[in-house]
């Protein structure tokens, strides 16, 4: 199993769970209310803007990799089209008001237990707005292919590498 955050009691009951084999695996059950806790992965989506062949960074004003560059991004909430997570973010991080225009890939991330399990990677268009870093950003910019920061997620860095070997689109 997969390391994970503790999770201790029952979310319906409050009782003390126990590890016990459910569904193929050993999870975390209450035994009072036969409630079963699944470590679903955290889904992020995330906005992949190119200008004159330029990708659009932003810089991690928050932990994790902080100072680190990503494209504009977040966490999918439940409730959320993660289209619109990725325009709401980049909106937010970057001041740009962006449609999506393809679905590019849906990529694992290498380490699950902080972080997101896998990013959903949208192609946007901008349509309007000033460029200006905002939110969990700090600085928004454009980077050449040969002139690219610290990156900060391994995802993120996988859509580069494909990048920079022209598999992108
Ligand atoms: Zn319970």
């Amino acid at each position: 199993m997969m390391e994970h955050i503790d999770v201790n009691f029952c979310v319906r009951c409050g009782n003390v769970l126990e590890m016990i084999v459910r569904f193929g695996a050993e999870r975390p059950v209450c035994t009072k209310c036969d409630y079963t806790h699944f470590f679903d992965p955290k889904v992020a989506a995330a906005m992949w803007l190119t200008q004159n062949n330029k990708l659009l960074l932003v810089r991690r004003a928050i932990e994790p990799a902080k100072g680190c560059w990503t494209i504009p991004g977040g966490f999918v909430d439940a409730w959320e089209d993660p289209a619109e997570t990725a325009a709401r973010e980049c909106a937010e991080e970057t001041g740009l008001k962006v449609i999506v225009a393809k679905l590019l890939d849906l990529v694992p991330s290498q380490n699950q237990s902080s972080g997101a399990g896998f990013v959903i990677f949208y192609r946007g268009e901008i349509i309007s707005g000033d460029m200006q870093a905002g939110d969990d950003a700090d600085a928004v910019d454009w980077f050449s292919i040969d002139q690219l920061p610290k990156i900060a997620f391994y995802a993120t860095q996988t859509m580069i590498n494909r990048w920079k070997k022209g598999q992108l689109f």
